[in-house]
């Protein structure tokens, strides 16, 4: 269930803050869904690529579950860098509860880059599609990212002032959610036959349109907002018959992601950079 402002208390005295500031020039990176999929995988390419970032928040539903212990081993491998936070997408007190978590690390250099990657996926064609299914689907794929956005708003927008450069870029100030081919309304024709998630296509064209909002309302806020499909990929949601391997998947989102400029505002991008067709 979706848990809703009315239910959050001030849980400042709950916050386990680490001390230190971030240096001006340094790369703040947020993903949720880190602990398994292409969220590990990002998580992974970030901090032992070649350019790794300074400070890496990896936020999973249940940072001690049995479903986190290889986010947790690479996060003591790498104790500088992964900081690694509990929130669920449909828990509005763990999303208020993390963006302070993180605003006590990153202070006023802000938090420069935002990667909405959780999301859930019910295999269901229309008829079958039950209310829950719809509800819990929009919730985590939509509503999530929508709370995600607002709560990390002030640190998103702290980032963009403290870059002191103009324009719009991922290591200034900006939100990329991982979203889906399945939202496209022009491919569903081809298809919908091979792929019949129901709530699953509603959600992705929803989270296109809460980006594309997101993206004309803090246009003067310099944050810039864009839309990714990692391509058919073999995680645990992709399944083994995928195309790619998530290695392949993230190498490819995170090179576009490091060229995004105030163009790709709005914009609907495969793994590989292409514009993809609402
Ligand atoms: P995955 O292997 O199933 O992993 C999903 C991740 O999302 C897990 O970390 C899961 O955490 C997390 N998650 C689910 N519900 C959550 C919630 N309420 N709050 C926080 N985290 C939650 O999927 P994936 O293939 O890595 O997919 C990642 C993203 O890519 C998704 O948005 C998906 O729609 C998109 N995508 C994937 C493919 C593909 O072929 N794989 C294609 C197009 C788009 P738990 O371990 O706690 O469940």
């Amino acid at each position: 269930m979706l848990k809703t402002e009315a239910f959050c208390k001030s849980s400042d005295e709950e916050l386990q803050t680490e001390e230190g500031e971030m240096a001006a020039q340094a790369v703040s990176v947020l993903i949720t869904g880190a602990n398994r999929g292409l969220g590990l995988e990002m998580v992974k390419q970030m901090v032992e690529g070649s350019r790794p970032v300074r400070k890496l928040f990896a936020c999973c539903r249940e940072p001690a579950g049995p479903r986190a212990e290889a986010l947790q081993t690479l996060a003591k491998k790498h104790p500088d860098v992964i900081v690694v936070i509990r929130l669920d997408a449909t828990d509005l007190c763990s999303i208020k509860l993390c963006a302070k978590q993180v605003g006590s690390v990153v202070g006023t250099g802000g938090l420069n880059l935002l990667i909405n990657n959780a999301g859930m996926l019910v295999k269901a064609n229309l008829q079958e599609t039950t209310t829950e299914d719809m509800q819990n689907t929009f919730n985590t794929n939509v509503i999530g990212p929508m709370n995600i956005i607002k709560e990390f708003l002030p640190h998103l927008r702290a980032a963009a002032k403290a870059s002191g450069m103009p324009g719009m870029s991922s290591s200034k100030a900006a939100v990329v959610s991982i979203t889906s081919f399945l939202g496209s309304m022009e491919v569903v024709k081809q298809s919908y036959v091979h792929f019949r998630a129901v709530s699953y296509r509603v959600s992705k064209a929803g989270l296109n349109m809460l980006m594309l909002c997101a993206a004309e309302e803090m246009k003067t806020d310099e944050i810039l907002f864009s839309m990714m499909h990692p391509g058919w990929v073999r995680t645990d949601m992709g399944g083994e018959e995928g195309e790619i391997d998530a290695p392949d998947s993230v190498k490819g989102m995170l090179t576009v992601m490091a060229s995004l400029t105030e163009e790709q505002n709005g914009a609907f991008l495969s793994y590989q950079g292409n514009t993809l067709p609402w």
